[in-house]
């Protein structure tokens, strides 16, 4: 039987994969490509822009609190955007993007200020 390419080359293939995803760039491409997964629709150009604003925002849009990137606790650093439409929105820390209850938060906030 005829190994493939991936067969044949198994081993160093996975080792440059797990390499690449230690670098900047290919923790990026991670993350776009979960957000795409999840229904983000955006341009190159746009994608990077909202991929820069994740990585630096320091507060949640929402709240204010101090933004995490844990990836475990309500203060993880998260990208929101419109289920529907598949427009990003902004960025917000996990507590606020749990079933869209910035929303009413930010109704909330607004009718006090
Ligand atoms: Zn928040």
């Amino acid at each position: 039987m005829e190994l493939t390419y991936y067969q044949k080359n198994k081993d160093t293939l996975n080792f440059k994969r797990r390499e690449y995803r230690k670098t900047d760039e290919g923790k990026k491409r991670k993350k776009i490509d979960k957000w795409i997964e999840r229904g983000l629709i955006a341009t190159k150009e746009e994608m990077e822009f909202i991929y820069l604003t994740w990585k630096s925002q320091y507060h949640c849009s929402v709240c204010g609190v101090i933004l995490t990137r844990d990836g475990q606790s309500g203060t993880t650093c998260c990208m929101d955007h419109d289920h529907k439409t598949g427009e990003y929105r902004q960025i917000l820390c996990k507590a606020c993007n749990c079933k869209d209850s910035w929303i009413k938060k930010k109704k909330m906030l607004e009718s006090i200020i």
